[in-house]
Parts: C-alpha cells; structure tokens; sequence
C-alpha cells in the first residue's frame, strides 16, 4: 500500500489542490490530506470548516482521509506510516522553497517527497489570493470547490 501525506493550511482548499490531490491519487493507494496546525498564522477559516469542506468533496472516496496534525510534517508522515509527503508545484519560487525542505526531510528521516507541476489552468490559483478576494467582499468562486463557494 503506497501512502502519501498531502500536508497544507487548506486556508481554503483551491481548485488548485484539487488538481494536485486527483492526479495524486494516480500514483497512490492512499492519500492523507494533512491539516497542519500553525499557531503563528491566523486563519481566515476554522480548522474545523477546513476540514469539513476537503471532507464534503471527498466523501465517499476511500482513498482520501482528512486529518490535522501539528509540529513536524515528518513526525506526521511516521506516525501515519506515509514514506511520501505530496506537493504541488506552480512556479520556481514553490520549487526553491520545496527543495531544501524536501532535501533535509530525505536526509534526516526518509521520507521522500514527490512533485507534480501543477496544470496551466490552476496556475495563479492560491489559497493567499482566495482570502485576499474574501477579505475584500470579492467573488472568489472560479478558484474553489462549489461547497466553498
Ligand atoms: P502551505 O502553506 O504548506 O504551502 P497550502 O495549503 O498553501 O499550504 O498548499 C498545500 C500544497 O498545495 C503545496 O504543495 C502547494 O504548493 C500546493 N498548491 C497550492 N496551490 C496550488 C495550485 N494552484 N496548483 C498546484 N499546487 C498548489
């Protein structure tokens, strides 16, 4: 069983991760769908709202678990016996970003961690830019799920 952790803030899921997630599960038996609990950041959506929304679209699947964690995204991975963390890639600044943390996580502990470029349509699509539109009273609903539209 290949089980891959698809760790984020989800502050909210994007059609964007959607795309990431459905292509994952290409190449994968099982993919969590990791949270994280960042006590730094504030978020525009409850943890619960979060996870409910990610669970409302993949109700049914069996393939896909919600779960929130907090600390090290690696820690995460061993307890959950997932050797692969998932990640989305839009441009050079996700890659230079993901690199040395994909490095170290490999060096330190293992855990391998697998990328897929992003599609074109979902390019510019972004968590950040979907709050900054809400922020605003903005109509954000071309860059999420209907449910949390
Ligand atoms: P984080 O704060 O860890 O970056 P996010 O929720 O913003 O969490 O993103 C989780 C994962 O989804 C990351 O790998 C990110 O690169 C990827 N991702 C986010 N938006 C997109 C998108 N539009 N297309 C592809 N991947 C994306």
């Amino acid at each position: 069983m290949k089980r891959a952790l698809f760790p984020g803030s989800f502050d909210p899921i994007t059609l964007g991760h959607i795309n990431i997630i459905e292509r994952g599960l290409e190449l994968f038996d099982e993919i969590i769908i990791a949270i994280g609990v960042n006590s730094d950041k504030t978020a525009m959506w409850s943890l619960e709202e979060r996870k409910k929304f990610i669970e409302e679209i993949f109700e049914g699947n069996s393939k896909i678990k919600v779960k929130t964690y907090t600390g090290l995204t690696v820690d995460f991975c061993t307890s959950e016996e997932a050797p692969f963390i998932l990640r989305g890639l839009r441009n050079s600044l996700d890659f230079s970003y993901e690199k040395s943390i994909a490095q170290t996580n490999a060096m330190l502990t293992g855990v391998e961690s697998i990328f897929i470029i992003c599609a074109p349509e979902a390019s510019h699509i972004s968590s950040t830019i979907v709050r900054d539109i809400a922020r605003n009273g903005g109509d954000f609903s071309k860059l999420v799920p209907k449910n949390v539209k």
